[in-house]
């Protein structure tokens, strides 16, 4: 019973890596000609890390991304509301990586072709229909069909797959904000290894580095995504990961953004190549699995990018898959046991991320006080803020103890039989 996989992204290739690991054969199909190092920083939080060391890849993610250490947010005056550390530095048993979403992409993609083979991922194949047969199901390529015992979608926003299960849908919900990616090369702060959220709700700016410090200059590569709300008659150009964006249409707003631990403005001019993207999910759906074929990471559940779970979140499905096609076999039984250990905590962490998602605490310290304070004390109690932070990691899945307590998601030895 061959499980046949729609993307070859984050979600589709973790898939691939545990399914090999349980002995399950599968095919990817992605459409993309070619698999490249697309896009820029993600997060991948310790939940998800677990499942990464599980699948041996340990040792390659310190090669290739940072272990963070410490989140914060601060005001548009640079003033420090809130501060926490991150994953061991936290308590977990596994680290946080803030990490090139490319490189991530790459080194699955390769250790995947090196433990299953080079068949194993067929580029070019773009999926576009589905159909349920009495005992599997069939994946229609543009360039033909395929037949397996089963179809897990990891085709991202557009999946086909998910148009054709609701065709009604129409295109991602924006929510009136525009984001602008890039890195630049720029000194750490406060002693690197952390994590900025800076601003309020109509203009912000995370950033955080992807790389570790170069031992001649000190200096890092810095992920920045700069957030601006805009008015939303103007409509808002389509969503694409990878659209080229000009500095002038949000520099000005930032040039005043210049603090003692980070300068903003500088940061942006030293960045060479700016991506710009629309603030864009979908509502959480009633069902995810139509007989034998499923739906998984963002073709299941696209979230605004803010509390750092989208790739995480991906790699979470894909071991609980695999999970459940131990418990139940390659079947339907194993896809509905996946929804419903899934589809309720994302569509928490979906409604959470729209409205009070982790930093929905910088427009509240904005409104109490312009975002000026002498200590942070005099606007909200530190217990007000330690219980904000808390809410959105238990919504998430990713609480401390409950982590630490979990046993795996999948034994070393596990079989699909
Ligand atoms: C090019 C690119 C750059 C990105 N950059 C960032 C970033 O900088 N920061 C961030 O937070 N998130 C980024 N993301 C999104 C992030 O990777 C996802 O939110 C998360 O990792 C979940 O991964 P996914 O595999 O479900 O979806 P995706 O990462 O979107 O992967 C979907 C895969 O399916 C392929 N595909 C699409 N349609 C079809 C089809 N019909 N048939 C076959 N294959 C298909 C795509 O080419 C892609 O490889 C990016 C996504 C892409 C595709």
């Amino acid at each position: 019973m061959t499980v046949l996989i729609a993307g070859g992204g984050i979600a589709g290739l973790s898939l691939g890596l545990t399914l090999h690991q349980l002995g399950v054969p599968f095919r990817i199909f992605e459409a993309t000609k070619e698999i490249k190092p697309m896009g820029v920083g993600i997060n991948i939080q310790p939940n998800a890390v677990r499942e990464l060391f599980d699948m041996g890849l340990e040792s390659a993610l310190d090669e290739i991304g940072v272990r963070t250490r410490q989140y914060g947010f601060y005001t548009k005056l640079g003033k420090t509301i809130w501060e926490e550390p991150r994953g061991t530095w936290a308590g977990y048993a596994w680290p946080q990586y803030s990490i090139h979403r490319g490189k991530l992409q790459m080194l699955l993609y390769h250790t995947l072709l090196e433990r299953a083979g080079p068949d194993c991922v067929q580029t070019g194949a773009r999926a576009v229909a589905f159909e349920n047969t009495g005992s599997g199901a069939v994946l229609h390529l543009e360039q033909g069909r395929v037949e397996g015992g089963l179809i897990v979608a990891a085709d991202g926003i557009h999946s086909a797959i998910r148009s054709q299960m609701y065709p009604q849908e129409g295109p991602p919900i924006w929510g009136g904000a525009v984001l602008w990616r890039a890195t630049s090369i720029a000194k750490p702060f406060f002693g690197g290894g952390a994590m900025a959220l800076i601003g309020h709700d109509t203009q912000r700016l995370v950033a955080y580095p992807i790389s570790n410090p170069d031992p001649e200059t000190g200096k890092v590569v810095m992920n920045w995504i700069a957030e601006l709300r805009i008015d939303p008659s103007e409509g808002w150009k389509k969503e694409d990961w990878n659209r080229a964006a000009d500095k002038a249409d949000f520099r000005p707003q930032f040039e005043h953004w210049r603090f003692d631990w980070l300068d903003v403005a500088e940061l942006i001019d030293s960045a060479e190549q700016v991506f710009e993207y629309p603030m864009v999910d979908r509502d959480p759906l009633d069902r995810w699995t139509e007989g034998n074929v499923t739906l998984m990471g963002d073709a299941a559940h696209p979230t605004y990018p803010v509390g750092s779970n989208g790739a995480s979140q991906a790699i979470i499905d894909a071991r609980v898959i695999g999970a459940k096609l131990v418990e139940h076999g390659v079947n339907a039984k194993a896809l509905e046991a996946y929804e419903a250990d899934v589809r309720p905590v994302t569509t928490g962490v979906g409604l959470a991320n729209r409205g009070s998602g982790p930093d929905a605490i910088l427009q509240r310290v904005e409104d109490l006080c312009g975002g000026d304070f002498g200590v942070i004390e005099e606007v909200i109690s530190k217990q007000d803020l330690a219980a904000h932070s808390a809410r959105y990691k238990s919504i998430a899945g990713f609480s401390i103890d409950e982590l630490n307590a979990k046993p795996p998601l999948i034994e070393t030895e596990a079989k699909v039989v």
